[in-house]
């Protein structure tokens, strides 16, 4: 791991040590850029560092979640699984750290705390908690779109004198929940990954809902060899796949046929064939599953009757059978064995609809009806997603003027890579940009080629600073939001809503415009030099 460096003069500063900022660091060096990059963890891996809980792994296959821009890194690694698990993840990322040689240019254990822009010099000054303070050119933030976890507000909850948990947060060494009454509260993604998994060890696990979830078999397994030969032999013509399709994600194999234009036997027999591919595979059966109320209502009491087939009690199958949004509109889950978990005699549904929960009480959780005692409370309440990370850096642009104030009525970027008034500052998969809609692996490789060769091309013309117009960034946001309206997706309370955090401002912060168009728009940015940025020269760089 690098030294500390207070004082030092940097090309570049980025912000996170995660998919994103290690192949950001590997691009600027390649330019022969000095780059460094600031890391809380202790170790590489953003989201992947953290989130280590029972069950932690990746939606989206492996094959296709994972980086592209190295044939030979591609074609020496070998996943073993389907999906492939976090300590996976992990041993990949730290392979890429070693193989990339980026450690010397990584400073962990160290959080940024502020980034100011001086106009004077034209450069980023950028401290941190250890009292470092350095200087950059270009200051990117690399910070993901799920790394702060959401405040745990429930009344009591210091009070609690069991063992407390949090997805987001677990003990490097494991928990063992042997013998335990385990309370889960939240049924997202990290809670319908590790329920089934706590269930197996735990005496007793209660689980606490507020909303169920549209939950889909990942059917995960090794790899089959002859998936891993087609692979080898196609990898390029499969990656360009995934970079074409609206998801970035090859195997969801979307079509464009009407949900409507197949009779009721076709429909289910398609939900069926894509039941039993598992993943994201079901949200591409018909083109108008996000954008028809009636076309999605097809797909969703498909997944509930599944629901109700697995789930031997009714009124459990019922609680857990979403009705309050359209599937899809909140990040689809990719389980295994989540609805099954149900039927043990360990395990119970609480509904927090029926029965609000009150207050954490030294011994449990108490709802509007019991007080449930638990040994143990496993928190998975989600993220102050896309913006959290951001609005925890004092973000400083030109006049002073800070993020949050730029942000207070919600995010607004231009493409989700640059904010006006913010000279030299890039966001990876930033809202308004498609990110957290699609593979996150090809949204980033995306992103980081657009900010490298932003870089370079300012480096070419020798110029000063480059920043969003406002009217090219209103112009974005208005784009963002008139193509997230044609969808269903507004009508979720989700956290790409920002309707999970209480009083953040509700802006549908992800572009749905699909990635193809995304990408293309971000080309032609670039093609024409850098359309919607006001360039200014370098003359008054000190
Ligand atoms: P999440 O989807 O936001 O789920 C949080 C859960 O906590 C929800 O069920 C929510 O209920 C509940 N909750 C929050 N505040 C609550 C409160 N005050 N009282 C009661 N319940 C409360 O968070 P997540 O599960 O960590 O997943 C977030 C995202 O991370 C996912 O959507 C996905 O993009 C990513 N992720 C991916 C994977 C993967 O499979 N690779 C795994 C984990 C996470 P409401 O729905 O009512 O708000």
């Amino acid at each position: 791991m690098a030294d500390t460096a207070s004082g030092a003069a940097y090309d570049a500063i980025i912000v996170g040590a995660g998919f994103s900022g290690l192949y950001m660091l590997h691009r600027l060096r390649a330019q022969g850029l000095t780059a460094r990059i600031y890391e809380a963890a202790s170790g590489v891996g953003g989201t992947w560092y953290w989130n280590r809980y029972p069950g932690a792994r990746v939606d989206i296959e492996s094959l296709e979640y994972s980086y592209s821009f190295s044939p030979e890194l591609d074609a020496e690694w070998k996943w073993s699984e389907r999906y492939a698990t976090q300590p996976e993840l992990m041993a990949y990322l730290n392979h890429v750290a070693d193989r990339f040689d980026l450690r010397r240019d990584i400073q962990l254990d160290t959080r940024v705390t502020s980034a100011r822009f001086d106009e004077r010099s034209n450069r980023w000054t950028v401290a941190t908690d250890r009292g470092e303070a350095v200087t950059a050119r270009y200051c990117i933030m690399a910070t993901g779109c799920l790394s702060v976890a959401n405040e745990v507000a429930f009344p009591g909850a210091d009070r609690f004198q069991g063992e407390t948990y949090r997805t987001s947060r677990w003990p490097h060494e494991g928990v063992d929940f042997t013998g335990k009454r385990v309370a889960v509260i939240g049924t997202g993604s990290s809670a319908i990954q590790s329920i089934p998994l706590i269930a197996e060890q735990a005496a007793q696990v209660t689980v606490f809902q507020r909303t169920p979830n549209f939950s889909v078999p990942a059917h995960n397994g090794p790899i089959p060899e002859a998936v891993l030969e087609d692979w080898k032999r196609n990898r390029a013509k499969y990656r360009q796949e995934a970079r074409d399709a609206g998801f970035a994600i090859r195997m969801v194999d979307g079509q464009e046929t009407l949900a409507f234009d197949a009779t009721a036997e076709q429909r289910q027999a398609e939900y069926e064939r894509r039941w039993g591919i598992g993943g994201f595979a079901l949200m591409g059966a018909y083109g108008d599953l996000i954008v028809d109320r009636a076309a999605n209502e097809t797909a969703s009491e498909f997944v509930r009757e599944k629901i109700r087939s697995i789930v031997k009690d009714p009124a459990t199958a019922e609680k857990l059978s979403p009705r309050s949004f359209p599937m899809g509109t909140k990040r689809l889950c990719i389980d295994t064995g989540y609805y099954a978990t149900f039927n043990r005699d360990n395990v119970s549904l609480v509904d927090l609809r029926a029965e609000p929960l009150e207050a954490i009480e030294p011994t449990g959780v108490r709802t509007a009806d019991h007080l449930y005692e638990a040994d143990a409370i496993v928190y998975a309440i989600g993220f102050d997603a896309m913006t959290g990370a951001l609005g925890r850096i004092d973000i400083r642009g030109r006049g002073g003027v800070t993020l949050k104030d730029a942000w207070a009525e919600g995010p607004r970027t231009y493409l989700g890579l640059m904010i006006a008034g913010f000279p030299n500052l890039f966001i990876v998969t930033g809202p308004g940009s498609p990110s957290v809609l699609c593979n996150m692996a090809v949204a980033i490789e995306q992103h980081v080629d657009f900010i490298s060769d932003c870089i370079a091309w300012m480096g070419e013309r020798q110029a000063g600073t480059i920043e969003a117009t406002p009217a090219a960034q209103d112009a974005w946001v208005a784009h963002v939001n008139e193509v997230a309206d044609t969808t269903l997706y507004p009508q979720a309370n989700s956290w790409y809503m920002g309707a999970n955090v209480p009083g953040k401002p509700r802006v549908f912060m992800p572009y749905i415009g699909g990635f193809p168009a995304y990408r293309d728009r971000c080309a032609e940015v670039a093609a024409n030099g850098y359309e919607g940025c006001e360039i200014r020269s370098a003359a008054s760089v000190s």
